[in-house]
């Protein structure tokens, strides 16, 4: 019995073949109570819109040649899905000009680089650092998931700045928008096969989930001279896997050892935890279902934990992955975007069904979970053997951003780094920098070209510091309530003076701030979460953990930003003097809960 080409139609199917879906079994649709053949969902807008939009071409070519300095809302959303976003700058909004007039928005756009495994050469990152000050705000981002952001790139040099992106062989298509994005992958560069394992794996998910329409070469790349916007010879092609429609929402995966979740997998539509057996992956643990956003206006959204599904064998996790992203396209909700992650289609029908589900995509059953699960993490930060007789060093990165401020001169620090040795690097999922093949005689100067710019090491810097990220927020996120980037570094500069006072500096408490509940930091699982909640004012959890394996709780909401330290200095204090054995901050409050917090608060 096979699915109807009627139904196959409605959900995007018809421009692929449908021998995936033909293997679904109406009785399973029937005994699992997947949506009937009569209800036919009311499509959202954006589902109108990347069907009608010739595979994201829509009116993108007239508009990137037009003068005004913005997208149409339209064009905008597609845009998206090419790395890139249109954004306003909320401080600029409110400069005047001669006559006292506020000048009002004033557009720029975000252009994400999608970095599987977060591996960059150096010639590569030389490029994005050039490239922000040629083209953007002169800083340069590692995001929360290994890739690289420039912010405040005038519409006008768009293009210009992703073809010289795509000329060093990186790209922004698919950075953004209901695709599979970014391929999070372990970025320690340790020369073993498991690593590199890992590594090989996020670049082929990366390949074999990449869009094939080819709008972003007609769009971007296909006039050497970088003048014209020619989509004459636009011809739609085979998506084989996203159909007309793409997905219902982002997705995203990531790789990673049980005992070093430094990617989050639990957070992960998709997290591949990689199960070792005589020093090589034998499988993978398949998570899925995790997400972090939430909309505070829509009861109904929730931060959710991936579930545990099966565990699959290395050569099967490329096709199981297809399998879980078709029963995403095919049965995500494409009617409401707020409950269209696959977190909702798992919490709607439960993890059997979306298991057995998956299993017929597939095509044949699946085993239990292995028993491995998460016991650590890393920051890779510091000084390391590679396994090769070379050494990598992890950098630190507050937050992410690449600039120059002060004394504390990163930019130019990495560039005389990275012109000097030319080593290649990995971005890290908390947002730093990973030097890889560093010969040991060159172990001194380096250090010393780190302290002439300002840049500390791992010694200098407490574990507090080192485990805290922040989304970018304001100015320009158009979706920030407040403050995060701008505002978690005076944070974590009260809090090390706290944990020096308790002697706590080498304790790992991870602190991930967000401008908005969408939680692009991942802040609803590490100990301490801060949410922005209203102007200058966050929801604080507590009860994660640095292992990312666990859900905080709403501890105290509405905490204006100067209340956060003094609202953790007695749970710190509390935490040092009752903790049992290594349990961490997170796992304290978790086991002591509300009532017995706020009693020590008191
Ligand atoms: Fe913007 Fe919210 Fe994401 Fe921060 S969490 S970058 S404020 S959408």
């Amino acid at each position: 019995m096979l699915i109807s080409s009627r139904r196959s139609k409605r959900r995007g199917l018809k421009a692929f073949p449908r021998s995936a879906c033909s293997l679904i079994p109406v009785f399973l649709r029937v005994f699992w109570n997947c949506k009937p053949m009569s209800e036919e969902p009311k499509l959202s807008k954006v589902e109108l819109l990347k069907e009608s939009s010739h595979q994201l071409l829509g009116t993108l070519a007239e508009e990137i040649r037009n003068d005004k300095p913005e997208f149409t809302d339209d064009a905008a959303t597609l845009l998206k899905h090419h790395g890139s976003y249109l954004q306003d700058d909320r401080d600029a909004r409110k400069a005047k000009d001669a006559d006292g007039k506020k000048l009002g928005k004033q557009y720029s756009c975000m252009v994400r680089t999608r970095i599987p495994g977060g591996r960059v050469t150096a010639a590569q990152f030389l490029a994005e650092l050039d490239l922000c000050d040629k083209l953007a705000n002169g800083t340069l981002r590692i995001t929360s998931r290994q890739g690289f952001q420039l912010h405040g790139v005038l519409k006008g040099d768009l293009r210009e700045a992703i073809r010289a992106i795509n000329d060093t062989l990186l790209t922004t298509l698919a950075a953004c928008g209901d695709v599979n994005r970014n391929v999070m992958a372990c970025p320690a560069p340790f020369k073993t096969k498991v690593y590199e394992q890992m590594q090989a794996l996020s670049q082929e998910l990366a390949e074999h989930f990449k869009p094939r329409t080819r709008a972003y070469y007609e769009l971007w790349l296909k006039d050497e001279h970088g003048e014209e916007v020619d989509t004459s010879e636009f011809k739609p092609v085979e998506e084989p896997i996203y159909g007309a429609r793409y997905l219902p929402r982002k997705f995203k995966m990531g790789i990673a050892l049980p005992e070093d979740n430094c990617v989050d997998l639990y957070t992960q539509d998709l997290g591949l935890m990689a199960i070792v057996e005589n020093g090589s992956i034998v499988g993978y643990n398949v998570l899925a279902g995790g997400g972090m956003g939430r909309t505070p206006s829509a009861e109904k959204t929730f931060p959710a934990l991936a579930h545990r599904i099966a565990y699959v064998t290395a050569d099967q996790v490329v096709a199981v992955s297809e399998a879980v992203v078709k029963v995403q396209r095919d049965f995500g909700n494409r009617e409401d975007r707020k409950v269209a992650r696959l977190k909702y289609l798992i919490a709607d029908w439960g993890v059997p069904k979306f298991k057995a589900m998956v299993e017929q995509y597939y095509g044949k059953g699946l085993p239990d979970p292995h028993p491995a699960d998460v016991t650590g993490v890393e920051d890779h930060i510091g000084w390391y053997e590679q396994g090769d007789g070379k050494l990598f060093l992890g950098i630190n990165i507050e937050n992410g951003r690449i600039k120059d401020e002060g004394s504390l001169r990163i930019k130019t620090g990495l560039r005389v780094l990275l012109q000097r040795f030319g080593m290649n690097t990995r971005l890290t999922p908390l947002q730093s920098i990973i030097l890889c093949d560093i010969e040991p005689k060159d172990k001194a100067e380096i250090n010393r070209i780190m302290a002439e710019h300002g840049m500390k090491g791992a010694d200098e810097l407490s574990l507090i510091r080192r485990y805290s990220i922040a989304c970018p927020a304001f100015p320009t996120c158009g979706l920030s309530i407040t403050e995060s980037e701008r505002a978690l570094p005076g944070i974590i500069d009260e809090l090390d003076v706290a944990v020096a006072r308790l002697g706590m500096q080498s304790d790992k408490i991870a602190v991930h701030m967000t401008g908005c509940p969408n939680g692009c930091a991942r802040p609803y699982t590490p100990d301490i979460g801060l949410v922005g909640k209203a102007v200058g004012k966050y929801t604080m959890f507590l009860g994660g953990n640095p292992e990312g394996t666990r859900l905080g709780f709403i501890y105290k909401d509405m905490v204006p930003a100067e209340d956060i330290v003094p609202t953790l200095i007695p749970l710190l204090t509390a935490y040092k003097a009752d903790r049992k054995g290594t349990e961490s901050f997170g796992d304290f409050c978790a086991r002591k809960g509300q009532g017995a917090l706020e009693a020590y608060a008191a």
